[in-house]
């Protein structure tokens, strides 16, 4: 491990905050230190108030910051002085303390001060750096890890036992650091959990954290316990949707809501799920404490969620869990899968809950494979980690507070998505929480978002082998189909019947009815398993109820389309699958449209282009954005009871009415 530190780009911080801020930083780039939101560093310095007195501030992280991008506004101003009062008492409830946290700040609008902020008050300097270090609690996590620990770092760090975090915790390192304490100490190794480091300054601080961690790797790679060989993955991926739906479907279930599966497809973890002793150490706890809710600490291994859930309550249940909202986080799906098949398969209500958890598994994976190496994987008991940061969760959920998107944890696949009111559709899903799995042939359907519930894959909708490729694609990101979005088609060039070639019906109806059949047809069985029922809407066109001259093809294929849906809606309806239609007319907006052709158009009518654009019942402009919003809405619960139904985008149109 190299210090990042750079001369150049601290020497530009103006202040203690800001050097705080960017060494804080530089932890935070690394993973091997902490992982989404944890570990915490805090400054002490002298501030002058509004009545001129002095008095010195403790700057620690706030709540629901994560180091690698955490901002002067992250850290919570704490008056020191309390803090060191609070650390004679007795004893300190978790409330009493946050009580206690949350008044002593200097700052109405501070972030709840960290759960480590009395013991970052009492370490007597004035930067304070702790990390989860993965080889540090991977030493710690063996059989003689804390003899192992003392023997390399010896007077360099004082050793705590593990407590949980919070004013136990506290008043024991303030008893111990004077006890072992000395001239050489610049660190402090929390057993079973992670490393401090300070220093004067921020450099320090910082660089002894990094020649601490740094220690800890070369022992593991003297031992023979650094260098992991991964055997790369060599066989024929296996279509695998079928079982991977059904498995999501048990564990959306369990779970009480829809959830995303992402079947990782890391070599590393299908390695993993397939040692003979997976079931033995896979089970005996996680890493450190902060990932003992996140990934609820044992994985299921296999498919038996049954057994599973009753594994894990043994787990936890018994351990009686403070409060109902700690319960509500207490849902019996694992979020971890190791499956002799399918490797490694993390869950999590949301696409970034089952990141968090594949991030977290992978370290912990790596963790257990050299800890193995040295003298055998032995953390402590899940039970006893299980309070732990739960604090920073519960903070982080009352920031986002308000109930989740719509379409949490629901997967809408998305055709023709590339452009006009497809494009549309993927913003209003992925407005609403869905995960979106976005289809056209244009390339650039991969670079169409970034968001992190967003997969564009191009796919000729012609090609059955193309279609079932992204069917399993989406899948095994996400874990299902929930939601089918129809919206691919072509309009042709004006042709009157008499002069239609076969070619261009066939043409026509190959993709506007065809590949809609095919796409149907191979999505039943994904959408028969979709945890809040399957929807489909198609994309069907005004030219179904009331039909022009000149677009013979066009006009067939959406009125078969959308019989093709009518019919689905009676065989499907026992799947609880509810199929409806849209029937847009005159949305401009969509790229086909440019000026010179409405230009065209409008004066062919004797109107301008404003008037033309708004030619109907209500004088309204259609937008694509309107469509998709109307789709996203077909559905949502709004629209439960209704299938088979055929709506009008169109602002009224005579001939439909
Ligand atoms: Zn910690």
């Amino acid at each position: 491990m190299q210090s990042l530190w750079d001369e150049r780009v601290a020497s530009n911080c103006k202040s203690h905050l800001e050097l705080r801020v960017y060494s804080s930083r530089l932890l935070g780039r690394d993973p091997s230190l902490v992982l989404h939101g944890g570990g915490n560093t805090s400054v002490k310095v002298r501030e002058v108030n509004l009545m001129g007195e002095e008095e010195e501030i403790l700057y620690i992280k706030g709540s629901g910051w994560d180091l690698a991008t955490i901002e002067a506004p992250g850290f919570a101003p704490v008056r020191l002085a309390p803090m060191l009062q609070l650390a004679h008492l007795e004893s300190l409830s978790d409330p009493q303390m946050v009580n206690e946290l949350k008044t002593r700040v200097t700052r109405a609008s501070a972030p709840t001060p960290s759960v480590e902020t009395i013991l970052h008050a009492l370490l007597p300097h004035r930067y304070v750096d702790h990390t989860h270090a993965d080889a540090v609690v991977t030493m710690s996590n063996t059989a003689d890890g804390p003899k192992r620990i003392r023997e390399l770092y010896g007077d360099k760090v004082v050793i705590i036992p593990y407590i949980m975090p919070g004013f136990a915790l506290a008043r024991e390192v303030a008893r111990l650091f004077q006890e072992q304490a000395n001239a050489d100490t610049i660190g402090m190794v929390l057993l079973n959990h992670g490393i401090f480091s300070f220093g004067d300054n921020a450099r320090e601080s910082y660089e002894r954290m990094i020649k601490l961690v740094d220690m800890a790797e070369r022992y593991l790679a003297a031992e023979g316990a650094w260098e992991l060989s991964e055997t790369p993955f060599t066989g024929e991926p296996v279509p695998q949707r079928q079982e991977i739906v059904q498995l999501r479907q048990q564990l959306s279930r369990k779970a009480g809501k829809p959830m995303i599966l992402h079947v990782t497809g890391s070599a590393r973890g299908l390695e993993f799920a397939r040692r003979y002793d997976v079931q033995k150490v896979a089970q005996r706890g996680p890493i450190t404490p902060d990932h003992v809710i996140r990934t609820k600490a044992i994985p299921m291994i296999g498919r038996d969620l049954d057994h599973y859930e009753k594994g894990y309550r043994d787990y936890f249940i018994a351990h009686e869990p403070s409060s109902s909202e700690h319960k509500t986080m207490l849902d019996p799906a694992p979020r971890v899968i190791l499956d002799h098949d399918l490797g490694l398969c993390c869950a999590g209500a949301s696409v970034s809950d089952a990141a968090i958890v594949h991030d977290i598994y992978q370290h912990t994976i790596v963790a257990i494979q050299r800890a193995e190496r040295l003298g055998g994987w032995k953390p402590l008991p899940a039970r006893e980690l299980f309070e732990v940061e739960y604090w920073d969760l519960e903070q982080a959920k009352l920031k986002k507070g308000g109930t989740p998107p719509i379409f949490q944890g629901e997967v809408v696949l998305i055709t023709g998505a590339a452009s006009g009111i497809g494009k549309a559709c993927v913003a209003s899903f992925l407005a609403r929480g869905a995960a979106v799995v976005a289809l056209d042939l244009n390339p650039e359907i991969t670079q169409l978002q970034s968001s992190a519930n967003y997969l564009g894959i191009p796919c000729d909708l012609h090609s059955s082998e193309a279609v079932t490729q992204a069917l399993e694609c989406g899948v095994r990101r996400f874990g299902g189909i929930d939601m089918l979005l129809l919206n691919a088609g072509i309009f042709a060039a004006s042709t009157p019947v008499a002069k239609l070639s076969d070619e261009e019906w066939r043409r026509v109806m190959a993709i506007n009815l065809d590949a809609n059949l095919a796409l149907l047809r191979e999505s039943y069985p994904l959408l028969k398993c979709a945890p809040n029922r399957g929807r489909v809407v198609i994309m069907g066109s005004k030219n179904v109820p009331a039909p022009g001259p000149g677009a013979a093809a066009y006009s067939a294929s959406k009125a078969a389309l959308t019989q093709l849906m009518r019919v689905l809606a009676i065989e499907w309806g026992k799947d609880g699958i509810r199929l409806n239609a849209l029937h847009p007319n005159a949305v401009f907006d969509t790229g086909i449209w440019t000026e010179e052709i409405l230009q065209a158009r409008a004066q062919h009518y004797g109107l301008t282009v404003a008037q033309y654009k708004s030619n109907n019942l209500l004088g309204v402009e259609i937008s694509s954005h309107d469509v998709a919003e109307l789709a996203a809405a077909l559905c949502s619960p709004l629209f439960a009871k209704t299938t088979a139904a055929q709506i009008p985008v169109d602002g009224g149109n005579e001939r439909v009415v």
